[in-house]
């Protein structure tokens, strides 16, 4: 599979890596949104959080909780934002499952993702009805 985040993993492509266990590697983005921002990316191949496996998202969780110290204080970040891109619709452009770590300062001056509210708690018990359908 041409796959270029397989190609990075296996170090087939270079990249400025960080860290990597038996589950995963992280590597720093190419075009960060501050600098430090590490992609943290499990060696086993998965589109997103919709075909990933269970045990390797299990298995990546340790790095993303060791990382993300590791990340803040590297940079002397003030927060981090964690974010995983699932789906073009949502921002994905290389498809290969990946976290992003990424350094927040107070004065980086990036907004948050918008958010508008319900029309009404109707329409808010009517979403939760269908979420609980669909995971039943
Ligand atoms: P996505 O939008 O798919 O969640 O994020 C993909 C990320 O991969 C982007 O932030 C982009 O800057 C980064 N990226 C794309 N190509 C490369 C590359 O060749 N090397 C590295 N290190 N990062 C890349
Ligand atoms: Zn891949």
């Amino acid at each position: 599979m041409d796959c270029l985040f397989c190609k990075i993993a296996s170090g087939t492509v270079p990249s400025a890596r960080v860290y990597e266990d038996a589950h995963a590697v992280a590597f720093l983005d190419i075009n960060p949104n501050n600098p430090g921002h590490t992609l943290l990316v499990p060696k086993d191949h998965a589109r997103n959080i919709l075909d990933i496996k269970e045990e390797t998202l299990c298995a990546i969780m340790p790095a993303l909780k060791k990382l993300s110290r590791a990340v803040k204080d590297a940079v002397d970040a003030d927060g981090l934002n964690i974010a995983m891109n699932n789906e073009p619709a949502a921002g994905q452009i290389v498809l290969h499952a990946h976290i992003h770590i990424i350094p927040r300062f107070t004065t980086d001056g990036h907004r948050h993702f918008e958010k508008r509210p319900y029309k009404d708690a109707g329409e808010m018990n009517a979403v939760a009805e269908k979420i609980r359908t669909a995971l039943a």
